[in-house]
């Protein structure tokens, strides 16, 4: 079992617990969450093991994100290979039925990406969303293969350039990446400049490692500005996302009500309580009659 540094566990830990403090009438955000350290310079795709990302070897972008959505296994089932699932067992999974085919969503006209908590759907399925990639849980490997669902990961890049093929292992088992900035900043208030580098640079980069640009984003924190939605609309980054439920510490919050609703948006992280926020994530959506759907595919191309 790798054993994980203190100060990159604490980060994540950090990252995650200063994300989300939802506060009555309106959203509260730490101002000041570290930094991950100033990070070497961006790891260039040439430095990264090329055979440990296969995706990185296909041409051009592959046809869209979608890595066998629609056939979510009706039973969870165990990747031998893996090893055995610590702190955690199978029946902790539900099991879901497939995916129903998407119905894409219009995007409204205009210059600007729209900024969705919610996707306007008539199915019975939710999102789920993780986001950063600070911690990279051997754990959280074996629960995507065990759960065969699909997930959004809204990646930072400098929390994932030191082991870039772990994320291209969770897309083997149905996660697509999105972008979530290079360093995790503020980007409300920021120059178009300074935006336009941490929001089209970043999804540049997660295009090069893993061999498919993003077409989704999430600002750190959820926050932004005019500028953000406009920088991100001209990078080609369709739609941005807040989310209607959090998880952490195995805890669903909720927005509105006490269970999740059609077409909600899900968030997580790569938190040392992955486990238990996946498997809790899970246990709510199936609690909900719902089923999880991919978000890409309800965002048109
Ligand atoms: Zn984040």
């Amino acid at each position: 079992m790798i054993k994980l540094s203190r100060r990159r566990a604490l980060l994540g830990a950090l990252c995650g617990a200063l994300v989300l403090v939802p506060a009555a009438g309106g959203w509260a955000y730490s101002r000041s969450e570290p930094r991950p350290s100033a990070a070497p310079p961006a790891a260039s795709a040439a430095a990264l093991p090329a055979a440990a990302s296969p995706a990185a070897a296909s041409p051009a972008p592959s046809s869209p994100s979608t890595p066998e959505i629609g056939v979510t296994s009706a039973m969870p089932a165990p990747a031998p290979s893996l090893g055995a699932p610590v702190g955690w067992k199978l029946s902790d999974i539900p099991a879901f039925p497939p995916a129903p085919a998407p119905e894409p969503i219009t995007l409204p006209p205009g210059d600007k990406s729209p900024f969705l908590s919610r996707i306007p759907v008539t199915q019975p399925v939710a999102f789920l969303t993780i986001d950063d990639g600070y911690l990279k849980s051997p754990e959280a490997v074996k629960l995507f293969a065990a759960a065969r669902i699909p997930v959004t990961l809204f990646l930072t890049t400098d929390a994932i350039q030191d082991n870039v093929p772990f994320f291209d292992q969770l897309r083997g088992y149905g996660a697509v990446i999105e972008a979530h900035t290079i360093s995790h900043p503020e980007l409300s208030g920021r120059s178009p400049d300074f935006q336009k580098h941490q929001i089209c640079d970043g999804a540049d980069r997660l295009g090069q490692w893993y061999g498919r640009r993003p077409v989704l984003f999430r600002p750190p924190f959820g926050d932004k500005d005019s500028t953000t939605l406009r920088v991100a609309h001209e990078c080609g980054l369709k739609a941005a996302f807040l989310w209607k439920e959090t998880v952490d510490k195995g805890k669903v919050r909720y927005q509105e009500g006490k269970k999740v609703q059609p077409g909600d948006i899900i968030l997580m992280h790569f938190r040392p309580a992955f486990v238990k926020d996946f498997i809790a994530a899970l246990q709510a959506i199936h609690r909900a009659g719902l089923t999880p759907a991919l978000l890409e595919n309800y965002v048109p191309a």
